[in-house]
């Protein structure tokens, strides 16, 4: 897959900003119905000479142990695992392209990817829906806003969504977390087969396989998953869900659409006299050079801080305070799932038995929300709700004791070690923020944002909860040894953020309308996760898919109809 660089200004169609899940999807969608699509992308063009999943560490240079030498230039990226020898080059350099916190409020921007796939590269695929459990959660709670749309207008489109993303999972029949069109399921182990019916029996709690984009069937040229294990460093055979290689691929294959690699958009054109997008301005990342490209459409497609950075870099004299920021909502609200509470122990091993590279199954298991729902009394110190991922993982005893034939003999002993990992639902608070840090710029010489997010009573109450509740559910499975744990999120991180430029059915009171459409600007959208109105437990990634393919359908129809 080959980037363009494009040096004239070129009129496109639609300008999409972004390659990842939700920009994929807006090209491909788009591109398909014949239109045509500029893509920018801040990153290089990704293939599958880049995939290293079959590589052993003994064959990279530092081994994959030269933790020190990457956090020289990716000390924010790389305190997540999946930034390592084999992928550093695909995140940002957190020297060249930083960010800045209050000083009381660390925030870990990680999963800055620039590469074609954008996070899609890297990300743990767990697939959910939301349910009008959540998109209405302000009406049965009270706080904040509810969704200007329901399960109904996004229920077709998690069904295209999903058949074409290939999910395994099981269906559960759960109101809360609608089933969808699953492929079949991955095989749960011993392990997580006993803690789902010890957890059903006891609590009536629903223990499933996670709910994963990882195939179990072949599909458009891409083949099942061969449990080779380390997905967030590609997979050749196309098993897993990345943008790259399945909507980007399907776009470029149309013809309609034109990969510019490398560009770092900087702003959104306005037209002063007909108060429309025109186009925007991007450096180019190799040569540091200015360009334009216009198009009738622009879309944001960057993830959400990024999305939200480009308009708030792009106000005119008359919207000082950013672009399509009418009601003064943009930057605000948002919201980061906490994922500092839960707990692990000791299962038995049964006939499982430790493996150096053996096969490896890529996907765990999911606990579904059971706090706060329809028909309960409420949780007594918080609102909304958490999801557990997790699941057993078996290792050798590496911290046996002895020497010789009885350590050998210790160290074959398997450990089967049952993990259970929170993920709670964030309310959306008007003080938790992004804004243009003024006196900071990237290498590019476009200003950074500065990050403001700090834990409410709610969060830390419930972050007591899950790591309380992951205990009790692994003790009522068998588990030995448990270790719960219930730390406060800073410095927060999720990678699942949402919610800075939300959607809303008054314009007073948001940036964007239930189609990612901006209120101020018609031929303007933004459909990553900044439009969410709230960021439910369950992660994030399938309704962006669904909402961006959604919107992209009223875009074209408005379009037909003149009106963009
Ligand atoms: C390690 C990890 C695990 C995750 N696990 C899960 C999971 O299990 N389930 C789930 O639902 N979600 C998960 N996520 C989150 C998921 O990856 C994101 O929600 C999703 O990819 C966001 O889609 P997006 O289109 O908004 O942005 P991205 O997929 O990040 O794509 C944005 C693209 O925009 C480009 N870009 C940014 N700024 C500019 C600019 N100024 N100009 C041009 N291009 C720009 C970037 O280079 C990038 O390629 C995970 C993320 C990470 C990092
Ligand atoms: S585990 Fe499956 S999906 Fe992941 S890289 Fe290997 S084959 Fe691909």
């Amino acid at each position: 897959m080959m980037g363009m660089q494009s040096k004239s200004n070129v009129g496109y169609d639609a300008i999409v900003v972004g390659s990842g899940a939700s920009g994929g999807w807006a090209c491909k969608r788009l591109a398909e119905a014949g239109l045509k699509v500029a893509l920018l992308e801040a990153g290089k063009p990704q293939s599958d000479a880049n995939f290293t999943e079959h590589k052993p560490a003994f064959e990279l240079k530092y081994r994959n142990r030269a933790t020190e030498l990457l956090r020289k230039t990716r000390p924010v990226q790389s305190v997540f695992d999946v930034c390592n020898e084999y992928t550093q080059d695909w995140f940002v350099n957190d020297l060249e392209e930083p960010y800045t916190t209050p000083k009381d409020q660390p925030f870990l921007w990680m999963g800055r990817v620039r590469m074609t796939g954008g996070r899609t590269n890297v990300w743990g695929r767990v697939s959910l829906r939301f349910s009008d459990w959540d998109l209405k959660a302000a009406s049965h709670d009270g706080f904040g806003e509810d969704w200007p749309l329901s399960y109904k207008d996004l229920e077709p489109y998690y069904d295209l969504v999903e058949k074409y993303v290939g999910i395994t999972g099981m269906a559960e029949g759960l109101e809360h977390l609608p089933d969808g069109q699953f492929q079949p399921p991955m095989p749960m182990t011993c392990q997580e087969i006993l803690v789902r019916n010890r957890v059903k029996e006891k609590f009536g709690r629903t223990v499933t396989l996670a709910r994963s984009a990882n195939m179990t069937k072949p599909q458009n040229g891409r083949g099942p998953c061969h449990y080779c294990g380390p997905c967030e460093r590609g997979c050749v055979t196309h098993s897993y869900f990345n943008s790259a290689f399945t909507t980007v691929a399907d776009a470029l294959r149309t013809g309609n659409c034109t990969l510019i690699s490398n560009a770092m958009v900087h702003k959104v054109l306005m037209d002063e006299t007909t108060k429309r997008a025109k186009g925007v301005l991007y450096v180019d990342r190799n040569t540091r050079e200015t360009r334009e490209v216009h198009a009738r459409v622009v879309i944001l497609c960057s993830q959400t801080q990024e999305s939200t950075r480009i308009l708030l870099n792009s106000g005119t004299s008359e919207s000082a305070g950013g672009l399509a920021n009418s009601s003064g909502a943009l930057g605000h609200y948002l919201t980061a799932h906490v994922r500092s509470g839960g707990a692990n122990g000791d299962m038995p091993a049964f006939d499982a038995s430790p493996t150096m590279g053996g096969a490896t199954k890529p996907v765990g298991i999911y606990v579904a929300r059971f706090r706060n729902l329809k028909g309960q009394a409420p949780a007594k110190d918080f609102l909304r709700g958490f999801g557990y991922e997790g699941g057993s993982s078996v290792d050798f005893r590496w911290g046996a004791p002895g020497f010789g034939e009885a350590y050998k003999k210790a160290l074959r002993e398997p450990r089967v070690d049952f993990d259970l990992t929170g993920f709670g639902e964030v309310l959306p608070r008007m003080e938790n923020r992004v804004e243009i840090d003024s006196e900071k710029k990237d290498i590019f010489g476009i200003p950074v944002l500065k990050i403001y997010m700090k834990d409410s009573d709610n969060e830390r109450a419930m972050i007591k909860d899950m790591g309380d509740s992951a205990g009790e559910m692994l003790e009522a499975a068998g588990a030995k040894n448990i270790r719960t744990y219930a730390h406060p999120s800073a410095p927060r991180w999720a990678l699942h953020e949402a919610g800075t430029a939300r959607m809303g059915a008054d314009p007073k009171k948001s940036v964007l309308n239930q189609f990612q459409q901006t209120h101020d600007v018609k031929n303007l959208f933004v459909m990553d996760a900044s439009g969410f109105s709230s960021n439910p437990c369950q992660n994030p990634t399938l309704t962006i898919m669904t909402l961006c393919v959604r919107s992209c359908d009223y875009l074209m129809g408005e379009m037909k109809r003149g009106e963009i």
